[in-house]
């Protein structure tokens, strides 16, 4: 079969796309740690339409936190002759409907308008299950002379990957022969291919000095004032010690933002004894998140001395970046080929602050891109996809396939 015929059927396609598509969100998949019952019955309900494959692997895995739901792994192959797979993966778990008086649809019972599919988990991740199950489906299996399809519905994206991806790779479901496309970020022109992220670190500030009335500010130590000073610093030393630019990142620098700030007191004329902000810093991999920890020390060390507050740095969370994906040779040729024949504009590679679950394969080496038409409303209420981006995503990565391993 030529890949125009299987880009005709997929595009003949549409109406079957929408149609599991809304099957799919009538099933909620939230984590057990947000109150639901995981992905089972909509992993289930997927296999059900994987055929033509010349093998379906379940690898599922009880909860960790509520042993008795099941955290299904779905991996489907077609065979090729020669050495490695491409992958495209997806994730059939979602995040968890936040306000219902947000929406203006049920988020479980899908609603189409205007070309678009509404209800929880339609763009994140529901567009690449629907991509990845058509881009494969219509390429005969006993044709692929090179690399073997593969097609990977994980659980567990949401929230840690460790009953999904993490633990797929770790089980050694993969090669380095593998090439994995991630359909969970994308640009609205489809014009940007995700290969790198920054490096990740939240810290907590806390500051404890003396309370003390409002009226008599020398007989305490006012932990607000103290902190706002250190915040001060903190964002110009950070700037001056971190100045590189990488232009492969949006944005090209390091980022240091001041975000997290509970209360202090409840009445204006009482000086605060304690003070508390976070900050969320994002490295181009140039530096470290070692680096930034100590300038934060140095920093809070002076400080003290000079006020006499305790202040201490806790770590909130820390993600260290993998290899940045290879932007050369013709596994990444044929990606930038395929988008630009299907979407029209050739795209360009870039990193972003943003973790995905790449990172997950970047760290044991393998080369992962992040590539979807669209994206913007995931995660919040009256999420949508668009119904052509769907269709647009599968015969990118049909033609992909095409070019990999027929
Ligand atoms: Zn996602």
């Amino acid at each position: 079969m030529e890949l125009k015929q299987v880009l005709g059927k997929i595009e003949e396609s549409r109406e079957d796309m929408v149609r599991i598509m809304s099957e799919m969100i009538r099933i909620p998949a939230i984590a057990p740690v947000n109150g639901g019952t995981g992905e089972g019955k909509r992993a289930d309900m997927l296999a059900g339409y994987l055929e033509g494959y010349d093998s379906i692997i379940r690898d599922d895995v009880r909860d960790d936190l509520d042993p008795s739901v099941i955290r299904p792994n779905i991996l489907a192959k077609k065979n090729g002759k020669g050495k490695g797979t491409v992958w495209i993966v997806a994730h059939t778990d979602t995040v968890p409907v936040g306000d219902l008086k947000d929406w203006e649809t049920d988020p479980f019972e899908p609603v189409v308008k205007d070309g678009r599919i509404y209800g929880r988990g339609t763009e994140d991740n529901g567009q690449a299950v629907l991509s990845a199950m058509f881009a494969s489906k219509f390429i005969p299996k006993g044709m692929l002379s090179k690399r073997s399809i593969g097609v990977a519905l994980v659980a567990d994206e949401e929230t840690t990957s460790k009953l999904g991806i993490d633990y797929l790779i770790k089980k050694g479901h993969f090669s380095e022969d593998d090439v994995f496309i991630v359909p969970d970020w994308g640009s609205p022109e489809g014009d940007l291919i995700e290969v790198a992220e920054k490096n990740l670190i939240w810290l907590q500030f806390n500051i404890t000095g003396k309370s003390t009335h409002g009226s008599t500010p020398d007989e305490g130590i006012n932990a607000f004032r103290v902190g706002a000073e250190v915040l001060a610093e903190l964002m110009a030393e950070f700037k001056k010690q971190f100045p590189k630019e990488d232009p492969m990142f949006i944005p090209k620098a390091s980022t240091f933002e001041p975000t997290k700030s509970p209360g202090t007191v409840m009445n204006v004329n009482t000086i605060p004894g304690n003070f508390e902000f976070s900050m969320d810093i994002r490295l181009i991999p140039a530096y470290s998140q070692d680096d930034v920890v100590a300038v934060a020390e140095r920093v809070a060390k002076a400080h003290e001395e000079r006020t006499g507050a305790k202040i201490s740095i806790s770590e909130i969370q820390r993600h260290t970046s993998g290899k940045i994906s290879s932007t050369e040779g013709m596994v990444f040729d044929a990606l930038m080929d395929s988008i630009e024949s299907v979407v029209g504009k050739r795209p360009r590679p870039v990193g972003v602050g943003g973790a995905t679950c790449a990172n997950f394969f970047r760290k044991e080496g393998y080369d992962a891109y992040v590539w979807q038409k669209g994206g913007g409303t995931l995660h919040g209420p009256n999420e949508y996809v668009v119904i052509d981006n769907m269709v647009t995503d599968a015969k990118v990565f049909a033609t992909l396939f095409y070019k990999l391993c027929v």
